[in-house]
């Protein structure tokens, strides 16, 4: 039976935004039974974003999460409030169906090799696979026995108290899993966004799954764009002949 990927990702109104949706999307068209939920942080949605999605051909959403005022504060975490209203969205459409999916967080500017999303597609609880481009050791990935083929620990810039060191993009959820764990969130929290997630489906290490390879291949980056002037749409037109004849 076809296992769906539901590819929450979290958006917000940059000079950069449409270059990184622009690359993702495309990424994303590559890979079949996929439902992406584009989530805003923003009170109102993006044209450029709806008019992208109406382009593509990929099933998808488009949600409002802005930030609470609560937590406009650097210390609350990026993307928080929009994944949050993509989960409860989740809750929403399937909570009691039997609909098998895998939930994966997919940041707009990182970047995807897509036979990640085969992997990550049979994942019955966990599923945990490298990122390339994590801070000062430039990888983040889980550490796997030899013996026994499981998850025992992690290698990650970014230790800390932390019990399952991932990246956000290092990590997928099946989806019964998450809708039987009623109270599975994410916390406003910087840097134990992932941990906190992770420990709230109430899972073991024993039941989290290496994939790629054993965590031996690199299929995600941590890219990120650098920050830019955003182009001048007026400009475009008024210094194009085409336009002025
Ligand atoms: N993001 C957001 N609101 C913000 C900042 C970031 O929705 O105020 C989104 C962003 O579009 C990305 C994710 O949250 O998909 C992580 O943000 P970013 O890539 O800037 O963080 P970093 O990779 O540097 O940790
Ligand atoms: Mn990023």
């Amino acid at each position: 039976k076809d296992v769906t990927i539901f590819v929450i990702t979290p958006t917000y109104s940059r000079p950069t935004q449409m270059a990184d949706m622009t690359r993702l999307s495309q990424t994303l068209s590559l890979v079949k039974n996929l439902f992406w939920i584009v989530s805003e942080d923003s009170q109102t949605r993006s044209q450029q974003v709806a008019e992208l999605l109406n382009r593509t051909a990929i099933r998808s959403v488009h949600l409002l999460g802005p930030r609470p005022a609560t937590h406009l504060d650097r210390r609350s975490g990026r993307g928080v409030s929009n994944r949050l209203m993509a989960l409860q969205y989740l809750r929403e459409q399937f909570t009691n169906t039997s609909e098998e999916g895998v939930i994966y967080f997919a940041d707009d500017d990182n970047a995807y090799d897509i036979r990640i999303f085969e992997e990550m597609r049979a994942t019955r609880k966990v599923s945990m696979f490298p990122v390339g481009l994590i801070a000062k050791l430039g990888l983040s990935t889980p550490i796997v026995s030899r013996q026994t083929a499981k998850i025992i620990g992690f290698h990650d810039p970014f230790i800390s108290r932390r019990k399952y060191a991932v990246d956000m993009a290092g990590f997928a959820v099946n989806l019964q899993l998450f809708l039987n764990r009623p109270k599975a969130t994410m916390p406003y929290k910087v840097g134990y966004e992932e941990d906190y997630f992770i420990k709230s489906l109430g899972v073991q290490f024993d039941d989290l799954e290496p994939k790629a390879h054993n965590c031996t291949q690199i299929l995600v980056w941590h890219t990120k764009t650098s920050a830019a002037i955003a182009p001048n749409y007026a400009y475009l037109t008024k210094y194009n002949d085409y336009n002025n004849t």
